[in-house]
């Protein structure tokens, strides 16, 4: 990922804030427990619009409170809160270019210490600069990991928590470790389940397959778009993935908020098809921007408009 510089506001305590003014003590839940939960939304900059459009707001509204509900972290926020703080901050930080968003729901004390029963929650959301990787265009190399997916009975992943990145952070580590840009995890089950961020697609003969919500991964609202989009062209395939199958693909490719729509060119040195981006993860790709650009066209009732920048 791209360095992404410090902005000079955030979001945090009802209203926009100096960067530095955002704190916690030490001592909470969320830095002695990990007890946040989070989402990363993107804004796309419509140049001919003058303001940003924010894809699937409403539905990453939606996972904030389910993975906040799941952790028992209380919240009211609703897509209007969000969209609400999201102008705000879009408006003072005044990049005309797209964004990256995060809200995150934290809790400051209770519901896990003995010292108190009472829980306080907090809530803070920067945004920032986000360009495009280099790795749409050229693809990732990827390694399964030796680390495999935390499941529904130990670490949720449906539920976007920090702590489940720690599981995730030692799968990226690892890979980077062995000279690699991404690691793909395997779930309990020994199936194939994601990236630390990403969610995995592979075609075959023809055959676009991606594992299943209940195969220990986060309940991704790009594989859903992607499907949606694929099953305009293709067959799509939803169940459980062995590893094999991965060295086999003609093309492989990851979808996420983030990395949008992501080629990759090999698995455990396993070239993938050609070696290069394949011809339907390019058309997924293409879709894919067309839509997060599309502004007023918008067709598929992804976009949200932000405020005009002056
Ligand atoms: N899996 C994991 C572990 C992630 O962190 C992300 C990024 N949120 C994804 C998949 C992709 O999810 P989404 O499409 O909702 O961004």
């Amino acid at each position: 990922m791209s360095q992404l510089s410090t902005p000079e506001f955030i979001w945090t305590n009802g209203g926009v804030r100096p960067w530095n003014d955002a704190r916690v003590h030490v001592w909470t839940e969320v830095v002695l427990r990990a007890a946040s939960v989070f989402e990363g939304l993107r804004g796309y900059w419509v140049p001919e619009e003058s303001r940003h459009y924010f894809v699937h707001l409403e539905e990453h509204a939606r996972r904030l409170r389910e993975s906040a509900k799941v952790t028992r972290i209380p919240t009211e926020l609703t897509a209007d809160d969000l969209h609400k703080a999201l102008s705000e901050l879009v408006l003072a930080l005044g990049y005309r270019e797209d964004v990256y968003c995060r809200p995150t729901l934290y809790l400051e004390k209770g519901r896990y210490t003995t010292a108190t029963s009472a829980s306080d929650t907090g809530f803070f959301m920067p945004v920032f600069q986000s360009p495009r990787e280099k790795s749409i265009d050229t693809g990732l190399t990827t390694q399964i990991s030796s680390w495999r997916r935390s499941g529904d009975d130990t670490a949720p992943p449906r539920v976007k928590a920090a702590a489940n990145y720690y599981n995730l952070r030692l799968a990226r580590l690892e890979a980077e470790a062995n000279g690699f840009d991404e690691a793909i995890l395997l779930n309990g089950a020994g199936k194939v389940a994601e990236t630390g961020g990403a969610s995995v697609f592979l075609v075959r003969q023809g055959r676009v397959i991606t594992p299943k919500l209940s195969d220990s991964i986060l309940e991704s609202i790009t594989r859903q778009s992607t499907i949606d989009l694929l099953r305009e062209e293709v067959k799509v395939e939803v169940r459980e993935v062995d590893r094999t199958e991965l060295y086999l693909a003609d093309e492989v490719f990851l979808t996420g908020t983030l990395c949008e729509i992501t080629p990759v060119v090999s698995v455990d040195r396993f070239e993938i098809g050609s070696g290069q981006p394949g011809p339907l993860t390019r058309r997924v790709q293409e879709a894919y921007y067309a839509t997060c650009r599309s502004g007023v066209g918008d067709e598929h009732g992804w976009l949200t408009a932000g405020p005009v920048l002056a």
